[in-house]
């Protein structure tokens, strides 16, 4: 039997290591990806910006930072103040980090403009418009903490984005990677968690154009590749990006690397799409479903294992949203 645990495990390990897939061609067209690796397109990690194969990119860095934050939050009740304190101070040192040069892996300039500020963005008061993706491609810890509890999951999957981005269609689609995560987490398929998002962001004001590119995605016919002609944009933005990986978990709920291999070999951010579809596939099928040879290899695999283990054996709300 998969538990929560292997799902988290699962889900953490499967987004840094589709985030070590892609990052070797993240600012490749699908062309450019197929004639350096032929027909099928990248299949490994391979070494980027001088890096060996299977190091991270920022988006894995992010991730991390993200769900030590909320480790850090548990001593605090898991109030969304505290969540929202701890999560910005760990998102703030992973930003000092970006000041040596080995620890930098084409992080995204929202984050690290929001970042060097001195106070977060808050729903109230949100730092800027960007819908860009660093929100979502870091949200899939909040789903393995509240595993089972979608609607907390939203709100602390907002929160925990709108600390660096203000653009309402980013900071819904990170609520709702949150959201499919925490239902995967506890054993649903992706159809019954896609449901339980749209759900929950049903009411929001402004999202249509995320609703409408996730559904495609959830419909869309499957396809060699993710083209223009899929009409899921190139992931640069949250929404299209959490489209991209949801469509590529969708077309291969079996299998993992086919999974993140489709989401890793388009036209656009390949890292962060990889990274997200290999945050759903892993949740849904657990760690097995991975390549020991992929996730033994993995460079900060001890830190991505004890978030994924913290976070997944503590139980943070009865089925109630965090007290405020
Ligand atoms: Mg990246």
């Amino acid at each position: 039997m998969t538990t929560r645990i292997d799902r988290a495990l699962g889900s953490d390990f499967g987004a840094a290591g589709g985030d070590s897939l892609g990052a070797a061609v993240e600012f490749m067209s699908l062309s450019q990806i197929r004639q350096a690796y032929g027909r099928d397109g990248i299949q490994e990690p391979d070494a980027f910006y001088g890096f060996p194969a299977f190091c991270i990119t920022d988006d894995t860095q992010q991730a991390i930072a993200l769900g030590e934050g909320l480790i850090t939050a548990i001593g605090d009740g898991l109030s969304v103040d505290g969540i929202r304190r701890g999560v910005w101070s760990s998102l703030k040192r992973w930003h000092q980090s970006q000041g040596i040069p080995n620890q930098r892996r084409a992080p995204g300039s929202t984050s690290m403009s929001s970042l060097s500020r001195d106070l977060p963005g808050s729903i109230e008061t949100p730092l800027n418009r960007s819908d860009s993706c660093g929100s979502v491609m870091r949200a899939h810890p909040v789903g393995i903490l509240y595993a089972g509890h979608p609607e907390a999951a939203y709100e602390v999957g907002i929160e925990t984005a709108v600390l660096t981005h203000g653009g309402i269609l980013g900071r819904s689609a990170a609520g709702m990677l949150a959201v499919i995560v925490s239902e995967l987490c506890v054993g649903k398929d992706l159809r019954q968690s896609y449901a339980t998002a749209e759900r929950i962001v049903r009411n929001e004001i402004g999202i249509d154009p995320l609703l409408a590119l996730t559904r495609r995605a959830m419909e869309l016919e499957p396809a060699p590749a993710v083209t223009a002609e899929s009409g899921l944009g190139q992931g640069w933005e949250g929404h299209d990006a959490l489209a991209i990986g949801l469509y590529a978990a969708r077309c291969h709920e079996r299998e993992y690397l086919a999974a993140v291999r489709l989401a890793a070999n388009h036209d656009g951010d390949s890292d962060s799409t990889a990274s997200i579809a290999g945050a759903l596939i892993g949740a849904r099928l657990g760690l097995a479903s991975i390549p020991r040879s992929w996730y033994q290899r993995l460079e900060r695999r001890a830190d991505i294992a004890r978030v994924a283990n913290v976070l997944s054996v503590v139980e943070p709300v009865s089925a109630k949203l965090p007290v405020q």
